[in-house]
């Protein structure tokens, strides 16, 4: 099973210290969360499985972390200052304010003529103003002296990590004597005022994105976008996504941005309580063909029909020369680009089980791979009070710590620590009890199963070393 709503989700969060609301003791802030103790490390987790996977185990991609703030003529020639906007629709009745898009998504049908016929989700009348254009970036500025309105002084807050891998295409390029195909990874946090967030962690303003720039010859881009796609569905898997609740949407021609020759995004099942079941999906990741627009924008060279140059700013051409062909030629781009947090949730959606125990109390088990569990094992002394068990329960954390995110807890009876552990996903708990100071062994118990085995101290590190992969 995984969980029948994101509210599931909310609630273990904030109780066990995965999310929780940012700023709430002055009353939050919309749509703002903060990582807890074990937020943080689930979603360290997904970064360096990420990391892992595409910059550690294949040959051809490299890492990167650009700056937050960029010099605004990055977002004038990526194209973000004139539309990197989402139509925006006001109800004239309840003044609630709504993204078109996502409104027709959610509450259109076939016949609902773009958002005119559909009844206002907050007030039920149909009554709205036309689309407008609002631009998602966040404006700040630069400098102590800066007046808030002076042009020279104004920046942006990135709302994409991409485009200071274009810009460091050169750079990546000549210090690491790569080739084509070859990419460059980047992990970090993006920006973006959206009209309507919400759902959680779905969507929020400020989040954090994991994105590749892929370089390729154009001939070679419709293959390599394919290999993208497949290589994230096994990524997406082997951290505990079921296949059953992603799948593929190939964006339409006019749903495509103005860069993309083709782009498909993976779904996850984000709202399996919807009964219509087209409704029950939404974004997790999109991996698009960007052909050669984004190195040709950024580039000194190109010019139009009477000679003036495209860029007239950019000191660099991001142009590639093929040495074995003598071919010079702007590199084609697929980009698979991925939200931590939105994985964070998927992950904690499929995980989601509850079972009951012998007197027929339903627990929540939380079952995450080894890899994603913010803690792999828990070492609990069955006797508190008594402090020789005490002492070889703290010693055996200690032992393991080094090579297994272990942690010690006596807070309460067995069965409640128990049921803690399973909530929050870690796969084995260790106990240390009266017999342990005689035999030297320990009980080692499985989440999934709550199946108990009795394992030699001496051996332990290496049997769960093992149990876990
Ligand atoms: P959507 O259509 O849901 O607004 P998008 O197509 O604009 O998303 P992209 O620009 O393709 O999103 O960004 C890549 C990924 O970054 C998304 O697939 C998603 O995982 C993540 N992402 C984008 N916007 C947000 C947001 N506001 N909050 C959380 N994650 C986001």
């Amino acid at each position: 099973m995984s969980a029948p709503n994101i509210e599931t989700i909310v609630s273990l969060s904030k109780r066990r210290g995965f999310v929780f609301p940012a700023s709430e003791i002055y009353g939050g802030l919309g749509s703002s969360w903060d990582y807890g103790p074990l937020g943080v490390e689930l979603a360290n987790n997904i970064k360096n499985s990420f990391w892992r996977t595409v910059v550690y185990e294949r040959d051809d991609i490299e890492g990167l972390d650009s700056a937050i703030i960029q010099n605004r003529l990055t977002w004038k020639y990526s194209g973000h200052e004139d539309t990197f906007s989402d139509p925006m629709v006001d109800c004239r009745s309840c003044k609630s304010r709504f993204r078109e898009d996502k409104l027709i998504e959610e509450f259109g049908s076939p016949d609902s003529n773009g958002s005119k016929g559909i009844k206002c989700p907050n007030c039920g009348e149909s009554n709205w103003t036309e689309p407008r254009p609002f631009n998602l970036m966040f404006r700040t500025t630069v400098g102590a002296v800066s007046a808030d309105d002076d042009p020279a002084a104004l920046a942006y807050l990135r709302p994409e990590t991409a485009q200071g891998i274009f810009t460091n295409f050169a750079n990546v390029l000549n210090t690491s004597r790569r080739k084509l195909p070859f990419g460059i990874a980047q992990i970090g946090k993006a920006f973006r005022n959206e009209v309507t967030p919400g759902n959680f962690i779905f969507r929020t303003r400020e989040f954090e994105q994991m994105e590749i720039e892929y370089f390729v010859k154009p001939g070679d881009a419709a293959r390599a976008h394919q290999e993208w796609i497949d290589s994230f569905h096994s990524w997406m898997t082997s951290i505990g996504i079921s296949r059953s609740n992603l799948k593929d949407y190939e964006q339409k021609k006019e749903e495509l941005a103005h860069y993309s020759e083709r782009t498909v995004d993976i779904l996850y099942r984000f709202f399996p309580e919807r009964e219509d079941e087209s409704k029950q999906w939404d974004e997790l990741m999109g991996i698009a063909n960007r052909t050669d627009y984004d190195l040709r924008v950024h580039s000194k060279k190109p010019e139009d029909a009477v000679g003036k140059r495209l860029n007239a700013d950019s000191t660099e051409d991001l142009s590639y020369l093929d040495t074995a062909t003598n071919e010079r030629f702007y590199p084609y781009i697929i980009e698979p680009s991925v939200g931590v947090n939105r994985t964070f949730l998927a992950v904690m959606m499929d995980a989601y089980s509850e079972k009951t125990n012998d007197k027929g109390e339903t627990r929540v088990i939380l079952k995450l791979t080894p890899e994603m569990a913010p803690i792999k094992v828990a070492v609990l002394p069955l006797a508190k009070n008594k402090p020789e068990i005490v002492e070889m329960a703290r010693k055996i954390k200690k032992d393991l710590q080094p090579s297994i995110r272990a942690v010690y807890d006596d807070t309460g009876g067995i069965g409640k620590l128990y049921a803690r552990q399973d909530e929050i996903g870690t796969p084995f708990c260790v106990t240390v009890d009266h017999e342990s100071l005689e035999d030297g062994a320990v009980t080692v118990r499985d989440r999934d199963t709550w199946e108990q085995r009795r394992v030699a101290a001496a051996s332990l590190k290496e049997v769960l070393l093992n149990r876990l992969g």
